[in-house]
């Protein structure tokens, strides 16, 4: 169920155990060959495919996030950790005044995990029982499988979701440009005796992407993304099957 297609009527008839899922994406530089929505329309997919099976709604997306590391590159929009922490904090409360108390934030992008983590734990606090599900961490074995090489951004995971769900998206034709042979496998951030002393994507990349692009694949694409689906679809099972003394945290 989509929420912004149902009526006021039909939401309050949803069932006590009806869990809500909020995608969170951020519009943001992904190199030359992705798109600025790629993080959005990753947990969108996600939420849309997993709203699918049984009673679960599916909420507006939040498409900026807190992009900060990325705002050298034109396009790119950011809000602060506050401000996403508070308007998923609102979202939440919005849904617990009408008996919705299950709420799970579907992210797309890592530097919305910390701001997160902090709403659901106030909501928690307020008995809207409110857990992220950071989609990348849901399948470390497998995408350490399918892609050995370095990637944290633009590279070759997100690309190969994204040949999945928008093909028409991905500049097939910046891909050799924008792969390792141009030096793009630099990892996230510099560091000196391990301490991080750059922190902005652009201190590391010229183009943006740190990963290799080329090295996307349509098939593997698929594999993870049906693969965190089903860990999504798992998670959202056991949050419906629980009690609300049970999900309640400790006094
Ligand atoms: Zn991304």
């Amino acid at each position: 169920m989509e929420l912004v297609r149902m009526t006021w009527e039909e939401v309050a008839r949803l069932p006590v155990d009806c869990v809500a899922l909020l995608p969170v994406g951020a519009v943001e530089q992904h190199g030359p060959v992705l798109p600025l929505g790629t993080d959005a329309a990753i947990a969108s997919h996600l939420g849309r495919v997993v709203a699918g099976r049984g009673d679960r709604l599916l909420l507006p997306a939040l498409t900026v996030g807190v992009s900060r590391e990325h705002r050298q590159f034109p396009g790119t929009l950011s809000v602060s950790p506050d401000q996403l922490r508070d308007l998923a904090i609102s979202c939440g409360r919005s849904l617990g005044a009408h008996g919705i108390l299950r709420l799970v934030f579907v992210n797309g992008h890592g530097s919305n995990a910390a701001p997160l983590a902090e709403a659901a734990l106030r909501l928690r606090g307020e008995s809207v029982y409110a857990f992220t599900f950071n989609w990348w961490l849901a399948v470390p074995e497998t995408l350490a499988a399918l892609f050995p090489q370095a990637d944290a951004h633009g590279g070759a995971v997100e690309t190969s979701a994204m040949l999945v769900i928008d093909p028409e998206s991905v500049r097939i034709d910046r891909m050799a440009d924008a792969s390792a042979d141009r030096g793009a496998y630099a990892p996230w951030g510099r560091f000196v005796e391990g301490v991080q002393v750059a922190f902005d994507a652009v201190e590391f990349s010229d183009l943006g992407n740190v990963g290799d692009p080329s090295l996307a694949d349509e098939e593997k694409g698929r594999t993870i993304l049906s693969e965190a689906a089903e860990r999504l679809d798992r998670f959202c099972d056991w949050l419906a099957a629980q009690s609300e003394d049970a999900l309640r945290p400790p006094a």
